[in-house]
Order: structure tokens, then sequence, then C-alpha cells
């Protein structure tokens, strides 16, 4: 079996594009839907006829281009059960643990409640791919519109167990900025630091920072390293529980 071909591009203010495509079937997937003709073009560009979307949650930034996408190619459009009133267009729903087949590999549904309510993930163990939406970013994680402090930490543990080596693609470019806070918080973490010398780089030629993988955001990620002393220290939370060194970095970030 090939390995998925993936395409990843910025669109919109800070979105990305994710499409995977199956040179074997032609099946081909985009990873919600943030701007439907910039999608279609990538398409196009390819030769590629989308079969499938895949929906991480109801945000307009992510799925504004279904309408467009549906009328071009009458896809599959597969998005959470949770909030399927508030996203149109979707011709299948999923819950957490669900798995449906994509190109011949099995993709696992996972809820990771607080960004959104009913936001899930998708994850290709096969392929060792997370599509992680606006759950967990790199060196960051999404903001707590609907969910509580508790909810974006069970999630954040739960995408925290797979495997290490798992590629991470995410629903915005926030990399740059997360970094500013972490290293905040983590001032004397030599990982962290060499990895935002990195994405200066990066981000001074226009090249994307992602994917990451699991493994190295538990290693840079504050929002995956709330056990980690130095942090701890740094917030004067030595005592504290997990939950309660996540909800204040979260507090902390979100008037960063
Ligand atoms: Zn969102």
């Amino acid at each position: 079996m090939t390995s998925l071909m993936i395409e990843q591009f910025t669109c919109r203010q800070d979105n990305f594009g994710v499409i995977l495509h199956d040179p074997l079937t032609g099946e081909t997937a985009s990873i919600d839907a943030p701007d439907g003709s910039r999608i279609a073009g990538r398409l196009g560009d390819d030769g590629w006829k989308l079969t499938h979307l895949f929906i991480t949650h109801h945000h307009p930034d992510h799925v504004e281009g279904i309408p467009a996408l549906v009328a071009s190619y009458s896809p599959q459009v597969i998005g959470p059960e949770a909030e399927a009133s508030r996203i149109s267009g979707l011709t299948r729903t999923v819950s957490d643990g669900d798995t449906f087949e994509f190109a011949g590999r099995a993709v696992e549904v996972i809820s990771t409640p607080g960004h959104t309510s009913g936001h899930v993930c998708f994850y290709i163990a096969d392929e060792a791919l997370l599509f992680a939406g606006d759950t967990l970013f790199a060196l960051g994680c999404g903001r707590l519109f609907e969910g509580s402090p508790a909810d974006m930490f069970g999630s954040l543990n739960r995408l925290g167990g797979l495997p290490d080596d798992t590629r991470v693609y995410c629903g915005h470019e926030y990399t740059q900025a997360n970094g500013r806070f972490a290293i905040s918080v983590d001032p004397d973490n030599e990982i962290l630091a060499k990895r935002i010398a990195e994405i200066a780089d990066l981000r001074s030629r226009r090249l994307p920072t992602l994917p990451t993988t699991i493994g190295f955001e538990k290693r840079t990620n504050p929002f995956m390293r709330t056990g980690d002393a130095a942090i701890r220290k740094q917030l004067g939370m030595e005592s504290s529980s997990d939950l309660e060194v996540f909800t204040e970095l979260r507090r902390r970030k979100d008037s960063f």
C-alpha cells in the first residue's frame, strides 16, 4: 500500500487547507472546507476529484466551502453528530469511537470537546496521521468557545495518548504567536527555544510550520506539559493539579 499524498496550503487569513489523495483508488479528501474555490483550484491543478470531506467543527471558517464543493463533486460529507444541526450538508454523522473507511484505511473519530462542544479529530493509524482541527495547534491549543478547561484538558490528554510519531495537521498557522507564549512560561526549555528559531526562519520565508508530531508537542507545547516541574515553578503552581495548571495556562494565553 503506497502512502497517501498530502497537500497543505494556506487560505483565508491563517487557515490551512489539507487535501489527502490516494493514487491507487483516486479517493481524495479535504479536511474541512475553509474556502471552496481555493480547494477546488488545488484539486483541479492535480486533476483530482473530491470524494470525501471530513469536517471537524461548525465554525464558518471550517464549513463555508461545503456548498460549493458539494455542487462540484458530490463528496461524502462526514462530520460530528453533536454539531449536525449547525453544519449544513453533512451526509454522514460520526461520534467518538466511530470508524469509517477512506481509501482502504480506517479513519477513527476522536471526540475532542473544548473549542466547540462537538469538535472531532480524525485519526488514521495506518498512516500515523491526525487531523486536529482547532483542538491542538503546534505549541498551543484552541480557545475555549463552548467547552470548559476540563473538556479541553481531557481532549488534549487523549491526543497525547497517540503514538509519538503521529504527524499532526491543524486548522491554523498560529505557531509563531503560540511560541511567544510558550517560551514565556517555559523559558529554559532548549528544545522549545530551538523550535522557535526554526519557526522564525520558516515564517520569514512564508513556509508553513506544520505538520508537527505528538511526541514533539509533548516536549514543547505547554498545554501538554502541565506536569512539568519547570513550568509549574514558573507559574508558582508547584502543588496544583494538572487541570489547575492547564486552566491557568489557558487563562494567561487568552490575554497574552
Ligand atoms: Zn474553530
